[in-house]
Order: structure tokens, then sequence, then C-alpha cells
């Protein structure tokens, strides 16, 4: 460390980083490791992962090597630790041969807190007798769960990661990740001999992520309006399913005054990489993106995502919203949906693989994201309980708590519509199954004979609409099945028979408006949101002074500060150095480079 020669972790934390106090285990873990223990942590985004073994490798004497996957991150993540005055640095293929040289030196000369490696540079000949040549304070292990071929992200450079153990047994590791099922925990524990480390798994739940679902109408009115009335200025993540529609959406909201950018797999990687560095960097910026931009999005900002298609399933749904509020601060996660978009998505899962046992765990996914949307209860509580953690009944931020749905009886509706389905062959979609509940006398109805049947006209007592949520419903609860091709249309299933015959009840939701239904920007349990209008003219006043400070040390903004300590700056309005100490935030490596620069544009404003 530089300045700071403190040792305690608590104080680490409070000089270097500015923070006040640890979150759940994190002390527990940093504690561990620094007295030389092995540990494992399987803890959400957001949780601060990064703190446990950023601080007990600057506890610990010599430097703590990290594994990381990903370079982009790697190169983000020391600019941060940079900015608290941390002596980290990275390995990695971006360097030229005279920097990495450099880099080795200071190593061997004891001059670095951390260094980044990426795990194909450990496996170079000379690495090792390299890392020997210094001292190691600790081997962490990042995004552990590409160790195994079971995760979603498997590195085969990862499999062999257990040579740091076999060469240097002394030093203490920790592995981290946030995404693992068991069987990827399981493989991850045993591939890295980790068996006797202490483990650390923290609960998935996102407190301060806002979940809400709505129906599409018309989804670019609905996205413009959600963006304008709730997150202006704001950055977040558009999630769509094709390349086209992301370039089409992005275009629509670049026209429509919101800076947007398209990212997905048919951009070549440098249009890609610099995109998502504009991303990162600027402020305010709308991605559009497929799932192709996913890992390495280390922003911490990320103030919303909106998914304009179902995902397939919770779990990818879970992790993509999961990128929303990193920091802790209140963020959304808004999902449109409409009934083509369950149709289009049964129709995949069908064609999808001839393996029945696959098959059957896809359809079990996609059941689960369906009944997640068609939920009128706790959203959180469904998610958490589908990945086995038990949750109290509500949780006061999700559309179902905050607003409840409500339900009608809806068996009759139900007949009235399988009945449709049943007598006009199984073959057609909604909107001609309506014609004929609805009783509209046009050509295809009557070419078909369908004005004559017993069926004709006896859903009058809904509209166009409702009809609609009905037989959405009915597919989504698997009442109704769609074929394999393009045209075909709904059929009955096992389950229709029992309605049919009156046996068991149906009950159905009444849909929510279209729109975004919170008026003004969302607020959450731990929403600590600016007063009054001269707060927020001074948030930003300072948001305008970070970014241009940002801009010319060529570094993102919140590496400068977080939005979150902005805020507390603006509550605090420090006028002192010492009043500036007490920010959420500002250690003493941040005081000193930009506090009089803050101090300055405070008291400017207040005159
Ligand atoms: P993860 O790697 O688990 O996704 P990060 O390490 O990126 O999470 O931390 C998320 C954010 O929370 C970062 O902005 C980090 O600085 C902040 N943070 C971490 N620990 C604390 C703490 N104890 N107090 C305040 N902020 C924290
Ligand atoms: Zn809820």
């Amino acid at each position: 460390m530089s300045e700071v020669a403190a040792k305690d972790p608590r104080e680490i934390l409070r000089a270097v980083f500015g923070y006040e106090a640890f979150r759940g285990a994190q002390e527990d873990i940093i504690r561990r490791v620094i007295a030389g223990e092995d540990a494992l942590a399987l803890m959400p985004t957001g949780a601060g992962k990064s703190l446990c073994y950023q601080i007990p490798a600057i506890a610990r004497a010599g430097t703590g090597v990290i594994i990381s996957p990903l370079i982009a991150l790697m190169q983000d993540q020391v600019d941060a630790l940079k900015q608290n005055g941390v002596r980290a640095e990275r390995l990695n293929s971006a360097l030229s041969p005279e920097e990495a040289h450099a880099i080795e030196r200071r190593y061997a000369a004891g001059e670095l807190d951390l260094l980044y490696v990426a795990p194909e540079r450990l496996h170079s000949p000379g690495f090792l007798e390299f890392l020997a040549r210094g001292r190691i304070a600790l081997f962490a292990i990042d995004e552990a769960h590409c160790v195994s071929e079971w995760g979603h992200d498997f590195r085969p450079e990862y499999r062999r990661l257990n040579v740091l153990h076999e060469r240097f047994p002394d030093v203490p590791r920790i592995a981290l990740t946030a995404t693992a099922d068991s069987v990827t925990l399981k493989d991850v524990i045993e591939r890295l001999q980790l068996q006797n480390a202490a483990r650390f798994i923290t609960s998935f739940d996102r407190p301060n992520i806002r979940y809400r679902v709505a129906l599409k109408d018309e989804e670019r009115v609905q996205l413009l309006e959600f963006l304008r009335s709730e997150h202006p200025g704001q950055a977040g993540i558009v999630y769509c399913m094709s390349r086209k529609r992301c370039d089409d959406i992005a275009d629509f909201l670049e026209r429509n005054g919101a800076p947007a950018l398209a990212y997905h797999a048919g951009l070549d990687a440098e249009t890609r990489a610099a995109r998502q560095r504009r991303f990162v960097r600027e402020e305010g910026i709308v991605m559009v993106a497929t799932v192709a931009f996913g890992m390495g999005i280390d922003k911490p900002d990320v103030r919303f995502v909106v998914h304009l298609d179902l995902p397939k399933n919770l779990e990818s749904y879970y992790q993509e919203t999961g990128r929303a509020g990193r920091d802790g601060e209140p963020s959304n996660a808004y999902l449109l949906y409409s009934l083509a978009d369950v149709v289009n998505l049964q129709r995949l899962m069908n064609a999808s693989s001839d393996d029945e046992q696959r098959q059957r765990i896809i359809a079990r996914r996609l059941d689960a994201m369906l009944g997640y949307a068609e939920s009128t209860e706790c959203r959180r509580k469904l998610i958490l309980n589908y990945f086995g953690e038990e949750r109290a009944d509500r949780c006061d931020n999700c559309d179902n708590c905050l607003e409840p749905p409500e339900t009608y009886d809806g068996k009759i509706a139900a007949q009235k519509a399988l009945s449709c389905v049943y007598r006009t062959g199984q073959i057609f979609g909604a909107k001609h199954l309506i014609d004929v509940l609805l009783g509209r006398d046009n050509e295809r109805v009557r070419k078909a004979g369908h004005d004559r049947l017993p069926t004709f006209g006896v859903g009058q007592d809904l509209t166009e609409k409702e009809w609609k949520s009905v037989f959405r419903q009915l597919a989504a609860s698997g009442l109704l099945s769609v074929g394999l091709e393009e045209r075909s249309g709904f059929r009955l299933t096992e389950k229709s028979f029992p309605v049919l015959k009156g046996e068991v009840g149906v009950r159905l939701r009444k849909d929510p408006y279209s729109k975004p239904r919170s008026s003004g920007r969302s607020r959450g349990p731990i929403d600590d949101a600016l007063e009054n209008e001269t707060e927020l003219r001074l948030f930003e006043t300072l948001r305008a002074l970070r970014l241009r400070l940002a801009k010319e040390r060529g570094i993102a903004p919140y590496m400068i500060f977080s939005d979150r300590t902005l805020r507390d700056m603006v509550r605090l309005a420090p006028r002192t150095r010492q009043e500036m100490q007490l920010v959420n935030g500002v250690g003493q490596n941040k005081l000193d480079a930009y506090g009089d620069l803050f101090i300055q544009e405070i008291r400017t404003f207040q005159r």
C-alpha cells in the first residue's frame, strides 16, 4: 500500500475504500484468508466479492495473484483499484512485451499489492518459476464456475488451475463465483482441491432490484415511456432475441433521443469491444443487446434491465436481470411479453431436440419461465424458491406485492375457448378463434363454416383483448399447446379435458395495464433517493464534474465516485476535507485526488 500502512481489515476498508462497514460474510471471509485459510465464496452479483480478496491481498505480505477470465474486466478492476491508491497491475495478452516485463519486475521487487493474471498465462512456460521469484500473498480464482464443464462458461485453462496449489501449497486460496448450482459447485471443489476450504454461500436475493412484468402492447412506445419516466439519462440494458431486433430498437431509441447502441454476435469483435467500452465509460447509454452481451459487464450502475422477448428459462432471466444494480442502488427489471412470445417459445422448445430427456428438461424450464410471467404471487419469492431458497411471502419490491393483481373465476371463459379450439379442428391460432368467439361474420369465418358452430358468438361478454389474455394464460399454463409449424394452431392437451368437463376450475388474472405502472422514479426498500429539486441539481452538477474528470483520465465515471457516493455527498454537502472524509466511498486516496475539486464545486453551487 502506498500511503496507508494499515493491516487491519476494517481500517483498510475505511481508509482505502472509504466504506464504513462490511457487508454480509465479507469480514468473516477476509479474516480467514488473512489468517492463511482457504475459502469458497458463492455470492450473488453485487454482494461485494472483490473486496474479499482485495483486502487480504493488501493486508498480507506479498502480492495477491488474481486469476480472472476476462481481459476487459481485469483492466477495469485495475483502474478502479489504482483510483484507491492500491498498487494493482495485470498480465494478459493485451500488453506489449515491454509493458509485461516492467510489471514482472515490479512483482519480483515486491512492489505490487495485486496482480491480475489471465488463466492461459499460468500455463505458459516459466510462469510458475516467475511467480516463485516474488512473494505470493494469496491466490484468488474469480468466476470459479469456469472450472466446471457443467457451468455455462467452461474454460479449459481453468481445468488445470490446481497447479497453483501443487506448486505453492502454503499460499491461501479463495475461489469466488456468483453462479453455481450444486453439481457445478461440487466439481469446482474437487477440481481445485478445496475440500477443506470454508464455504460461504449466501442468499441469492437481490433486494434492490424491483421485478415487474407487463404485457406487450406497443413495445416501442412502452419502452420509450419506461425510459423517459423512470430512467432518464441512466444506463441500462434492453435484451432482445434477434440481431435484427437489436439494430431496429437501438435505431428507434436513437431517433427518439435516447442514446442507444446495439450489441450482438453479428458485429465484429472490434465494434463490440468499442461499444462495450462506451457503455461502461460514458453515462446514460442504453445497450440493446442479445444474450451475447453478458459476462464481463462489470458496470456497477446499470439501473435497469428490460426484456423485450421472453427468455427461455428462469436461470438465464435471473442472471441477465442480475446485471442491474450491482452497486446496491434501486434498479428495475422489466419484462414485456405477449401471447405471440408464448407461442414462439413453445414452438422453439418443441423443435429444439429429439432427445426426450433433454426435451423434458427444456420444457420444465420453459414452464417455470411462463409461470413466472403469469404469476399473481410475489415474483421474488417465486424465483428464490425455484433456486431452492425459502422465502417470506412478500418482498414489497415487485409488481405483484406492490399492486396485487386481480384474479377472476375463468372457468366458463376457459371452457368456451377450449371448446372453440376443439370444434374448429385444433388448427387455428388465436386471431381466428377470437373472431369465432366474438361472432365476427368475416370471410374466413364464413368460408370455414364456423359461423354455424355452436361456439359462434358465445364470447361477446369479453373484449378481444380479454380473449387474447385468456388464450395466453391457457397456453402458458399448458391447457393449450402449439404445433411445430409456423402456421399451426392451438391444440388441446391432456390437461384441457378436465376443464372442459367442468371437473377443475381455472383462475385467471386480470391483465395489468400495459404501461409502466409506478409513476416517477422507482423507489426500492433501501432507496435513499434525493429529496428535492436543489439536491437533484447538485447531484447533476457533481455528476457532470465526475464525467469531466473521468474523460480527462480515460477511466469510467464510477471509478472516480459511485452514484451512491455522489448521493451521499449531496446529502452531507461537505465543505471541508474532514467532512468529505465522512462520505461513504471516499477513501484517503480519492480524498487527496478529488476532494478539493468536489468541495469547490459544492461551495460554488451553494453560493
Ligand atoms: P461482486 O463481484 O460480488 O458482483 P463487487 O465486488 O463488484 O461485487 O461489488 C459491488 C459494489 O459494491 C462495488 O461498487 C463495491 O465497491 C461495493 N461494495 C462492496 N463491499 C462494500 C461495502 N462493504 N460497503 C459499501 N460498498 C461495498
Ligand atoms: Zn414481491
